[in-house]
């Protein structure tokens, strides 16, 4: 059986990765390389810590706030953009407690998912991606995000996460080289990182040893349907048959899925990150900076930083003022890092794919029986790259789903 895969990031190689090990024969194409898209320079953090999605109460007040300021760490770009206005009103309905309450045990289960599967594909040969289960740390400045920060973790226990509350001192224990200028911290042990670039050049060096096709250039540029399935896909080059197609194009998901009519309410949220070599000094433990909305992780001898969420539609601006917000803050929470103003070459961007209530989709179209969808994983498209491939395999072998994805229906909007 014949698995055409559009996407080569993370989605679209976990994907191509457990569908062969499921005896599927594969082929993957990329508008690009395959050498650089979302799933290369982001954080590399995997996180059950993160039930809580970005549409929650307060973001929208919160998010207006932010827009005044050109260092923020959240912007959505004001315009009448009909996909921005369409997932704008999307998102204002999802942010309420409901909605967090209901995404918390789907979000936890596929990130302990994805956990477990990467410690399995960390041990296969050809895999050495820096893997680390030393947790992350939220670190808080004030009082009031310190609250915040308690309840969050308490009802992480009562999820059974394992998450600490720890105060200066004791966060100092954790970090002996680093000057911490915070008030205090919540350790969460479940979580763990990794190395994206080397995870990302190790799946595809294992796919092309494994005989999985990967065809660089090759832009899906139309789709033909008939009878309720996808008939073949059109490149400028070539046409590609397949018995099931899988799309997982990141930010690009709802232009590529436009092709065969299928409307999917989703907007790049862009970020940047910067990656020292070898610093002088450097964290032992990734770190999130609350009020900021920064995280840094140490990834083997280097030290990559990084934030922001500029939602508007797919583009390679850097914007150097919330570049320069992001330095600001790790300098103000991490005294001695050496992290100051770097040149805009040295500045990565890419693109989350955001659905407006912050869960993933991943499933079967409604229109054809034979098209999958798998995306919109936002800042957690590292974090659940195997648990979604898994899924993606199992749906298209027809086999039992490895845990219950009714949450991840793109049906729900
Ligand atoms: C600053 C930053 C930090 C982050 N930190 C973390 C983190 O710590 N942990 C975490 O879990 N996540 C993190 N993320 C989020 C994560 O990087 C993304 O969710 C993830 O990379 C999305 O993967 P993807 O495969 O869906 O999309 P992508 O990696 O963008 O891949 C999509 C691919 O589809 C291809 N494509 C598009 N259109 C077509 C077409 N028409 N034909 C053929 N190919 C096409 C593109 O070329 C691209 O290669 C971070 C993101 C950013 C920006």
């Amino acid at each position: 059986m014949k698995a055409i895969i559009t996407g080569g990031g993370i989605i679209g190689l976990c994907s191509a990765y457990y569908l062969h090990q499921q005896g599927w024969d594969v082929t993957v194409l990329d508008k690009g390389d395959f050498k650089d898209n979302c799933s290369y320079g982001n954080l590399g953090m995997i996180v059950p810590s993160h039930f809580v999605p970005l549409a929650a109460p307060g973001i929208v007040s919160q998010g207006i706030r932010w827009m005044f300021s050109s260092k923020s760490p959240f912007y959505v770009k004001p315009s009448l953009n009909k996909q921005l206005v369409s997932w704008g009103l999307k998102f204002i309905k999802s942010a309420t407690a409901a909605n967090v309450a209901a995404a918390a045990a789907p979000l936890r289960d596929i990130n302990l998912l994805s956990r477990s599967l990467y410690e399995e594909l960390g041990q296969q040969p050809g895999f050495d991606f820096g893997l680390e289960r030393k947790g992350i740390i939220m670190y808080y400045k004030t009082a009031a995000v310190e609250d915040e920060e308690a309840h969050l973790a308490a009802t992480a226990r009562s999820m059974g996460l394992e998450a600490t509350v720890l105060d200066k001192a004791a966060l100092q224990q954790l970090e002996p080289g680093v000057e911490l200028n915070v008030l205090g911290g919540v350790h969460y042990k479940c979580d763990g990182h990794l190395y994206p670039n080397q995870l990302m050049q190790q799946l595809i060096a294992d796919l092309i040893r494994k005989g999985v096709k990967l065809i660089p250039q090759e832009e899906v540029i139309d789709v033909r349907t008939a009878n309720g399935k996808v008939k073949e896909l059109i490149t400028s080059g070539s046409d590609y048959k397949a018995d099931v197609y899988i799309m997982a194009a990141g930010s690009w998901a709802p232009a590529v899925a436009r092709l065969a009519g299928v409307n999917i309410p989703m907007m790049p949220g862009k970020g940047y990150s910067v990656t020292l070599d070898a610093p002088a000094v450097n964290l032992n433990i990734p770190a999130i900076l609350c009020e900021a909305r920064v995280a840094l992780t140490p990834m083997r001898n280097k030290l990559r930083y990084g934030g922001t969420m500029e939602v508007a539609p797919v583009n390679d601006r850097i914007n150097m003022n919330r570049v320069a917000g992001i330095v600001e803050s790790v300098q103000q929470y991490f005294g001695n890092l050496p992290v100051k103003m770097p040149a805009q070459q040295d500045v990565w961007h890419g693109c989350r794919p955001c659905t407006p209530d912050g869960l993933p989709f991943i499933g079967f179209s409604k229109q054809y029986s034979n098209l999958l969808l798998a995306g919109g994983h936002a800042m957690m498209g590292l974090s659940l790259g195997p648990a979604t491939g898994r899924l993606v395999a199992e749906l298209a072998s027809h086999k039992p789903t490895s845990m219950d994805i009714t949450a991840f229906s793109l049906q729900r909007f």
